[in-house]
């Protein structure tokens, strides 16, 4: 999958993917200004042109954005690497939405009508636990 920033400076090259997850933590909401629209890409993803920039947002991961226009890049896991981009990015992908995490900080004033799995914050980190 291809995609760039909004002012063109940063191309992301990544493999096809099809399921998005939905985050609705308290981080990624004030990150993106909403619920985040997140594909896993695993670790082939690669930007060229302007170097991003980089916010470490936990003792676990990294945030980049363009230093030039702010679009959000990535979310990054500092331990293993993988790269989770943001849905938008890929605009003319055919994505499906599978699953919503951290579920039980999802704020009052919308709800989603999509069938997904959903999971509390307490059960994603209990998986990550169990596969890094
Ligand atoms: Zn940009
Ligand atoms: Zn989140």
């Amino acid at each position: 999958m291809k995609a760039n920033c909004l002012c063109g400076a940063i191309e992301i090259e990544a493999p096809n993917q099809h399921d998005v997850a939905i985050c609705h933590c308290s981080t990624c909401r004030r990150w993106a200004g909403g619920p985040m629209f997140a594909v896993h890409c695993g670790f082939d993803v690669h930007f060229s042109g302007t170097e991003p920039s980089r916010y470490q947002s936990s003792d676990w991961a990294e945030r980049g954005f363009c230093p030039n226009c702010g679009t959000h890049l990535f979310y990054h896991l500092l331990s293993g690497g993988e790269y989770i981009l943001p849905a938008g990015l890929f605009q003319d992908q055919n994505f499906k939405l599978s699953s919503e995490i951290f579920i039980d900080e999802k704020p009052e004033f919308y709800q989603l009508k999509n069938e997904t799995l959903k999971m509390t914050g307490q059960q994603v980190f209990e998986q990550f636990a169990k596969n890094h």
